[in-house]
């Protein structure tokens, strides 16, 4: 019998000694912010707090302080999950990212781009710290909106700037050039998902990309011809499968067999 990868994952938790030592309190917090910052090469300067009242972590300036905050039940739960305490110092990562490149000047504004700014940040840092690419997924792996909100980009793309980060910092102290992912920009269909803000494209070559705001590549799957009349094309999308009709709809088969529409593949040059 195949157990499912979430079921195994509950099998597994609480699955380490550390679980045990899984709430955050403010002092495990501050330490853990002063060895981010630390590996920075940056003087630390923020203010940790626990906060029952927020349901994850947040960054914001009061007066002249830069808070880091975040929910002790939050945090343990994420730990107990991922079976690491890497996924703490990553959650906490991303939020001093978010003070350090200055969304916390303007937080009305959103940017989902920002964001995929702080992973990449924390996968980065994660790697200086000594953790493994594994370790500095763990949280988005288990937390992840596979199609993203208003706010946050969805989970693929967040794993994928992540990877970027830790990838960048190995490739950094291994003293070469990291290597870049090339898009063949003659794009083919322009993909879009109900209920997910993000444009998607299909390239010359059948791999399906979305931008960051940096404008870099990020593949989410590919397209298939279908040697089929009512469904012309399979697209996967992380690892998800779809068809696509000769009408450009995209549908996903339900767990009780039905059809869903769920987007549009459009040629791209009708755009
Ligand atoms: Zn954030």
């Amino acid at each position: 019998m195949r157990i499912p990868a979430f079921l195994f994952t509950f099998l597994l938790a609480p699955c380490m000694a550390s679980a045990q030592d899984a709430m955050l309190n403010e002092r495990a917090a501050k330490d853990a912010v002063q060895r981010i910052v630390r590996h920075s090469g940056l003087q630390p300067g923020f203010t940790v707090v626990e906060n029952l009242d927020i349901p994850t972590a947040i960054a914001y300036i009061k007066g002249k302080q830069r808070i880091i905050a975040y929910n002790p039940g939050f945090m343990a739960r994420v730990m107990d999950s991922t079976c690491t305490n890497w996924s703490a110092i990553s959650i906490l990562a991303h939020e001093i990212a978010h003070h350090l490149l200055g969304h916390t000047l303007d937080p009305g504004q959103v940017h989902p781009g920002d964001e995929l700014a702080c992973d990449h940040y924390s996968g980065f840092i994660l790697h200086a710290m000594g953790a493994t690419l594994e370790e500095a997924l763990a949280t988005q792996e288990v937390t992840g909106d596979p199609h993203g909100t208003h706010r946050h980009p969805p989970k693929h793309a967040r794993i994928q700037a992540i990877r970027q980060g830790w990838e960048e910092a190995r490739a950094i102290a291994e003293r070469r050039e990291p290597e870049p992912f090339h898009v063949h920009d003659a794009f083919r269909f322009v993909v879009r998902f109900t209920g997910d803000a993000n444009t998607y494209y299909v390239d010359a070559e059948d791999r399906l990309v979305w931008f960051n705001n940096l404008a870099e590549p990020i593949q989410f799957g590919r397209l298939e011809q279908f040697p089929n009349k009512d469904a012309k094309y399979r697209l996967s999308w992380n690892d998800e499968d779809f068809v696509v009709d000769g009408r450009e709809v995209i549908w996903k088969r339900t767990a009780t067999g039905m059809q869903m529409k769920v987007g549009t593949m459009s040629v791209y040059a009708r755009q």
